[in-house]
């Protein structure tokens, strides 16, 4: 995968560092989410999506001393029915050629199924690392071990195989040391400390977007970008979300408000519905438009979208 030479940042590391790019896939339901929570902590450690015209969404970083991995997003992994799920259809087909090491978990409480089949049809002339991760075992039945291990074992050639029990914990570290010493020596690309809430802000900021791309439809095409300003939890469990709606001219803004605020308003309201859908929670949602000038051709500007660079 290509960095962006703005992202490196090379402090004293050692010479045997390593880092790289890990896509986690597999079917739903197989325990990708459990063993990611269970790596990084119940808040995933979200950076901003990689400025690439793929635009690969990064789902979370793990930086140690002798690491770094960033975990590129894949369907299903954290939310499977939402809008943007054809997009990260999309992304997950791109994210398995451009990871480093791809590793695929499978149930290991049943056989293989014809969706893992077709997901190890995939790793076909990869040159990055294949892991198969054995999830559930702490209910498979004994006697059918053997079995269930062999016919996942034969789906693909991998690289290593690693039997888990991502609910329990079991064996986890071991896999995360065997995903750790397949990534290809190489430099720290984000800061340590960039461990926030990025994922959510641009997802939330997606989801903003596409409905005001839908109310506003021919008006006002794809001049709109957003940012999402604040992202905050209440203790109620509900989500507050202010965002910035940008637009290139001043009588864009007036477009996107509407009359007496009506356009803006309608806008809110679906955005609301669908950031609620997908983060499962109630969301109270702020939205300011702004006029930034000839944003799209503002390098600094759509690099803070995650738009631009690479
Ligand atoms: P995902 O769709 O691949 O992200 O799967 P989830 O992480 O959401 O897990 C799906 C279901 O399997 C949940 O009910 C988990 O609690 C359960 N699960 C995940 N890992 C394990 C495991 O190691 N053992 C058992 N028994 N259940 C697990
Ligand atoms: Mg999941």
């Amino acid at each position: 995968m290509e960095i962006d030479s703005n992202l490196l940042f090379q402090d004293d590391l050692p010479a045997n560092h390593r880092s790289g790019f890990v896509a986690i896939v597999g079917k739903p339901n197989v325990g990708k989410s459990t063993l990611l929570n269970a790596w990084l902590g119940i808040k995933l450690a979200a950076v901003s999506p990689k400025p690439q015209t793929t635009r690969n969404r990064f789902l979370g970083i793990m930086t140690r001393p002798d690491a770094q991995v960033i975990f590129i997003d894949t369907p299903g992994i954290h939310h499977p029915r939402t809008k943007l799920g054809e997009h990260m259809v999309r992304a997950a087909r791109q994210a398995i050629p451009d990871a480093d090491v791809v590793l695929f978990l499978v149930d290991g409480s049943e056989p293989p199924r014809r969706a893992d089949r077709e997901i190890a049809a995939m790793f076909k002339g990869l040159s990055g690392q294949v892991i198969l991760a054995i999830n559930k075992m702490d209910i498979v039945a004994i006697e059918a071990i053997e079995a269930n291990v062999k016919a996942h074992s034969a789906l693909a050639e991998f690289d290593e195989t690693v039997c888990i029990s991502a609910m329990r914990g079991d064996n986890c570290d071991e896999l995360l040391e065997t995903v750790m010493s397949r990534l290809p020596l190489g430099p720290r690309y984000y800061p340590e400390d960039q461990l926030s809430d990025q994922h959510e802000r641009f997802v939330a900021a997606e989801l903003i977007r596409e409905q005001a791309l839908r109310h506003l439809q021919q008006e006002v095409p794809h001049a709109i970008a957003v940012v999402v300003d604040e992202f905050k939890e209440r203790d109620n469990n509900s989500l507050y979300v202010s965002a910035n709606v940008f637009v290139e001219k001043s009588s864009q803004k007036g477009i996107v408000i509407g009359r007496k605020g009506s356009m803006l308003k309608r806008i809110g309201q679906d955005a609301r519905a669908e950031l609620e859908a997908f983060f499962e929670r109630p969301v109270y949602v702020d939205l300011w438009v702004k006029v930034r000038k000839d944003w799209r051709r503002d390098d600094r500007f759509l690099q803070e979208l995650g738009y631009s660079g690479g």
